[in-house]
């Protein structure tokens, strides 16, 4: 049985690459892993304090959105900029204003899409 602990693992490598349905922000880790994380997925955990209280409840509704609705929901999953955090973590300007939450880099090694699901081997 092995605990992760992801407290010193750093970015060796972060790109953006292009994707049909928007950036995706590929990392490869110090500990030889690699991570790809969607906007949206990187929205659903933003690590502030105002979206956590949100991450337990219900997903949000799709059905019978107003064309508005719609689109705000899509610029909340737009990233607007990026910028660096001291050396241990990022921050992401969302489209719909939102830029609270930041993201260490052990938080997003933590977090790295497969691992939210149940491991395997
Ligand atoms: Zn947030």
């Amino acid at each position: 049985m092995r605990t992760h602990s992801f407290d010193s693992v750093v970015p060796v490598d972060l790109v953006w690459m292009d994707r049909p349905n928007g950036n995706v922000m590929a990392i490869t880790w110090s500990d030889d892993h690699s991570s790809t994380y969607e906007p949206s997925y990187l929205r659903k955990i933003c690590p502030c304090a105002e979206c956590k209280g949100t991450h337990t409840g219900a997903p949000k509704a799709f059905n019978i959105l107003t064309a508005a609705q719609a689109a705000g929901i899509h610029r909340e999953i737009v990233i607007e900029s990026v910028q660096p955090v001291g050396n241990y973590a990022i921050a992401f300007t969302w489209g719909d204003g939102h830029r609270e939450g930041i993201y260490s880099w052990s938080y997003l090694r933590l977090m790295s899409p497969e691992h939210t699901t149940a491991a395997k081997g």
